[in-house]
């Protein structure tokens, strides 16, 4: 039986669906929805009476359903093995109406194919749509003391390229459309007939989870392939061209990281600008600094006062703080619930009004977490933007080509970086990755009784920490490889 996700997925890449039928992994959402989104659709629409499927329905159920009940709730359609479960259905005069439903706040038209492939079923069962819509979350919506379902979704009949409606969902139940020639290939090709592809020629380059282990070019830490930003670097590769070294100057974009890449390859593997690097550190002279990391849970449906559809709610952050004797001591937040007042109260008791404060992607993350913090509790605005202009960001050297070296493979994340400067490495730990974080703190936030929660708190706290003691690491790297003195 197959799926309308794994229909996707084949789309997206067909070696991709077939690993992912022989490497199966549990489904751990990026974004957090307690509530089941149906649930409250049917809330919103009013519904008291109405057909209800279930999970492992035979699709002839609900066929069989269709002249008793005006409403259809996640009712199961099957053509041939295509199984698919749609959200609303409504019986109207000479057919239904289709109620498609989205955590997102605008239904996008690149997945036109998701709704298709639905609308392709349906046909191919016999039912006659009239009217489609998208029910989805309104980006404007703020949650006041209750969810107000009436402000939160929005009935719409578009789906939308740059927020700007651009296919009528009506339109695609005229198109001239067919699955089936997909849906034999699925069956009838297998992982073997999908071998790995080049680097250049995968589709989703680092957002499949197999990209690690998909290609099998043999890549040193200097080869061309690394060379960021670069649209000819395959050119070069083609003409033989293998480290970075030897690259066409007349092929490249010239930036400055490209720069830092080749003279590092030329160096041997590590290259800096001298006289840059030492003036960005000129920064931190005779301050208190305070490496810093935040963690976030990220929310569809808004759960407390004040946020907003996929707000962020900081439940967890590691401070490193390197005073001028050279003296280093730590102090971290874990909390669940509602922590955001906590969570300001505490970096304000926390960090020292002149502390300089260094985190890594700083615009990116930290601050911009904390301006949301400042709108959800305009009285802390002032102290909250006295923190924001006192931030670094150790992202900085890295990403502005003030230094390289090859082993970072082109890979700027704290925890690639960290491994080339230190023999820290985060494979040693349970939790080895944000969303790992995130997945764990989940469980003290739920208060799973399964689990060992003192562990997880520490596995949490272990974790976090280890990703500010690294920007301190950073930080000792670029002091010690420009004899800077800290
Ligand atoms: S890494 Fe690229 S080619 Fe390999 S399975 Fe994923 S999407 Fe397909």
């Amino acid at each position: 039986m197959l799926h309308i996700s794994d229909v996707k997925k084949y789309k997206r890449c067909p070696r991709l669906y077939y690993l992912s039928v022989d490497h199966p992994s549990v489904y751990q959402p990026y974004l957090r929805h307690d509530e089941e989104l149906t649930k409250l659709v049917v809330e919103f629409l009013g519904l008291k009476d109405y057909y209800l499927g279930e999970r492992g329905d035979d699709p002839s159920r609900v066929l069989e359903a269709l002249d008793k009940h005006e409403w259809f709730v996640k009712a199961r359609f099957a053509y041939e093995d295509l199984r698919i479960k749609i959200p609303v259905l409504h019986r109207v005069a000479d057919g239904f109406d289709l109620y498609f439903a989205m955590y997102a706040p605008l239904p996008k038209a690149e997945d036109v194919e998701f709704y298709r492939d639905n609308i392709w079923v349906l046909k191919k069962v016999g039912i006659k749509l009239q009217n489609i819509y998208v029910i989805h979350l309104s980006g404007d919506y703020v949650r006041q003391e209750d969810l107000d379902l009436d402000k939160l979704f929005v009935i719409d009949r578009y789906l939308y390229k740059v927020k700007k409606p651009s296919i009528m969902l009506d339109d695609l139940k005229d198109q001239d459309y067919d699955l089936k020639t997909t849906l034999d290939q699925m069956r009838s090709h297998n992982l073997k007939d999908h071998q790995p592809v080049k680097r250049r020629a995968c589709k989703a380059r680092g957002l499949c989870d197999f990209f690690d282990q998909c290609f099998i070019e043999d890549l040193v830490d200097d080869d061309i392939e690394y060379l960021v930003s670069s649209s000819k670097k395959n050119e070069m590769k083609d003409r033989g061209i293998k480290h970075l070294k030897d690259a066409d100057l007349d092929l490249i974009e010239g930036t400055r990281v490209q720069y830092a890449q080749i003279m590092a390859s030329k160096n041997g593997g590590l290259y800096y600008d001298e006289i840059a690097l030492k003036k960005w550190l000129e920064k931190f002279k005779d301050k208190t600094l305070c490496f810093i990391d935040f963690e976030w849970e990220t929310y569809m449906i808004p759960p407390y006062r004040g946020l907003r559809p996929y707000d962020h709610v900081c439940f967890e952050y590691s401070l490193h703080m390197l005073k001028k004797d050279g003296s280093l001591t730590h102090r971290e937040f874990i909390q669940t619930g509602d922590c955001r007042e906590d969570f300001i109260r505490s970096l304000i008791k926390d960090i020292p009004k002149d502390a300089c404060l260094v985190a890594y992607n700083a615009e990116g993350a930290e601050i911009l977490r904390l301006k949301e913090l400042k709108d959800q509790f305009p009285s802390y605005a002032v102290m909250l933007d006295d923190m924001i202009a006192r931030f670094v960001d150790m992202a900085y050297p890295f990403s502005e080509g003030l230094v390289y070296h090859t082993k970072m493979r082109a890979n700027f994340s704290v925890k690639s970086l960290v491994k080339v400067v230190s023999d820290l490495d985060y494979r040693d730990l349970d939790i080895s990755n944000g969303m790992d974080a995130v997945y764990k703190w989940r469980l003290l936030d739920k208060n799973i009784q399964d689990e060992n929660l003192d562990d997880v708190r520490s596995e949490l706290s272990r974790y976090c920490s280890l990703d500010s003691y690294s920007l301190y690491l950073l930080y000792r790297w670029l002091c010690n490889i420009t004899r800077h003195i800290f």
